[in-house]
């Protein structure tokens, strides 16, 4: 393995020349119970966390559903961040609801409850315009709808996928035939353990791509996150040491979408690992300030002077060399 070392360039400045991401997924309102809160109602879904996060970088296109009785605030939210919100269908009935419950280990989360409502007929149909977006980041959606959005984009530059237990479980044919055509796939250790049979991550993230994905981004909660890449390429990234984590939801999909929009703002030529190696650490940054707060709480008030002190925090504390 080759380990690689440091990542010494700050996260770019949010830039109306950056390339285009586009960003497929759930658009929910959750009911989120943890030891010591519990919230009702709140903006949730994985194309939610996903743009708002990759809106940090570069501009967004968005596609998702919601039902009538979507709050305009979150609206509002969306266009504040400047996201395109013509691929933004509101139909008739109620919006995804989703609801889960948090253990005192933060790491263990239980379903509660779900409500497909909208969800449930989603066709993801892309916008006038969209489908020469450079970057695709196919957040946590059934892959039947992942790949029917592929079918849809012309030339992308990289395309980034996401998915969950579920997928593995009910549609892992589907999943098979998405990943041949990804160039990246992000999923969390539980899920990579799932997918392959295999205890060793380290031998799951080759397996994975021998699927189809020449990267893999293997997710371990607040332990951080190992990223394959080719002829050997590998990087661990640690997570940032918070004291309070808050609510830990959406932090998969904030860590997705900062990492795409990351790449969509950074990369002119082809992607290559060193892109990706700093592209974890912004995401890492990005997920670790989502779960200071429920829902996109904190997204609405990050500054990019927080994003850059946190990203310099991560470069000290990942630094094995003595520092004089
Ligand atoms: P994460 O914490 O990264 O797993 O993402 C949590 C978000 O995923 C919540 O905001 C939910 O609304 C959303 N979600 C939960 N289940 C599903 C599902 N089956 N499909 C799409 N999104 C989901």
């Amino acid at each position: 393995m080759h380990a690689a070392g440091g990542y010494l360039v700050r996260p770019p400045k949010p830039n109306h020349s950056n390339m285009s991401v586009l960003i497929v997924g759930s658009i929910a309102l959750d009911t989120v119970k943890t030891p010591f809160e519990e919230h009702a109602d709140l903006l949730g879904g994985s194309a939610s966390y996903c743009a708002v996060a990759a809106s940090f970088y570069s501009p967004v296109n968005l596609v998702g559903v919601v039902g009538k009785d979507f709050p305009q605030e979150h609206i509002e939210f969306f266009k504040k961040r400047g996201i395109d919100l013509a691929g933004l269908q509101i139909a008739d009935g109620q919006t995804f609801r989703w609801s889960g419950e948090y253990m005192l280990d933060m790491n263990v989360r239980e379903t509660r409850s779900i409500a497909l409502n909208v969800f449930e007929h989603f066709n993801p149909v892309l916008a006038p315009g969209y489908s020469e977006t450079p970057f695709v980041l196919l957040g946590n959606i059934g892959p039947n709808l992942q790949n029917h959005v592929l079918d849809q984009v012309k030339n992308p530059k990289f395309i980034i996928a996401d998915t969950m237990d579920l997928w593995i479980n009910i549609a892992k044919d589907e999943l098979l035939r998405l990943l041949k055509r990804v160039d990246m796939l992000i999923l969390n250790d539980g899920e990579a353990r799932l997918l392959t049979q295999q205890t060793s991550l380290i031998k799951a993230g080759a397996m994975i791509q021998a699927m189809g994905p020449r990267f893999v981004a293997i997710k371990k909660g607040e332990h951080g996150c190992l990223l394959f890449g080719q002829d050997e390429d590998f990087f661990s990234c640690g997570a940032y040491p918070l004291e309070d984590v808050h609510d830990p939801t959406g932090a998969g999909d904030t860590f997705a979408g900062g990492l795409a929009g990351y790449l969509a703002s950074a990369v002119k030529g082809d992607v290559t690992f060193a892109d990706l190696r700093k592209a974890v650490v912004n995401g890492s940054v990005l997920a670790s300030y989502n779960v200071e707060q429920f829902s996109l709480e904190r997204m609405r008030t990050l500054t990019q002077r927080d994003i850059d002190d946190r990203y310099d925090s991560f470069r000290l504390y990942s630094h094995f060399e003595v520092i004089e």
